[in-house]
């Protein structure tokens, strides 16, 4: 069993039914989520947008490869394309980024853990940090407090107001 530790990103459709279909597959399919990350309202990383980002962190104990949950994170963010398909919208609904697999540091091709980018986005350093402040990066050996207080990205991420609904 290894803990593992999932990004969950999207500024499409009904983020809130995605975002919970997303949560119920990946439990399905990848394994028990131990704890999960309020919801974040982000602005757009990288390029401007109207639509602003959600992003939650998800801690997943799992029996999988790291191959095997790519593949299955990979199916899932197919399967929620259809949807988005179904309703026309144009670009991509959600993105499932592995975080961190353990303590293992993968390099190939097609995966890379860390992810390559945790500590420069505070859209992933704010909710990981909510739920793993302790965890520690295995090539930085910080943990993410620390990261987050060294991390200078200016854009804004704030909790999504706390109704019931947006927790389900
Ligand atoms: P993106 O379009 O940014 O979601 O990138 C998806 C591609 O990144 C896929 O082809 C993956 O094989 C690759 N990738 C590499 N490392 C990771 C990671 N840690 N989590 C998710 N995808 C990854």
């Amino acid at each position: 069993m290894t803990k593992l530790y999932l990004l969950l990103g999207g500024n499409l459709g009904d983020k809130k039914s995605v975002f919970a279909e997303a949560r119920m597959i990946l439990e399905k399919v990848v394994g028990k989520i131990t704890a999960q990350s309020a919801l974040y309202e982000t602005e757009p990383w990288g390029f401007d947008s109207e639509d602003l980002f959600w992003n939650q962190v998800l801690e997943i104990t799992t029996v999988l490869s790291p191959d095997e949950v790519l593949q299955q994170t990979q199916n899932a963010e197919t399967g929620l394309g259809r949807i988005r398909k179904a309703y026309q919208y144009a670009s991509r609904i959600i993105d499932i980024d592995i975080l961190f697999y353990g303590e293992l540091i993968i390099n190939q091709a097609n995966l890379i853990v860390p992810h390559p980018r945790i500590q420069e986005r505070k859209f992933t350093l704010i909710p990981l940090c909510e739920i793993a402040p302790d965890l520690i990066h295995p090539v930085f050996q910080k943990n993410i407090r620390q990261l987050l207080d060294e991390c200078t990205d200016p854009l804004k991420v704030v909790k999504v107001p706390d109704l019931p609904e947006a927790h389900s």
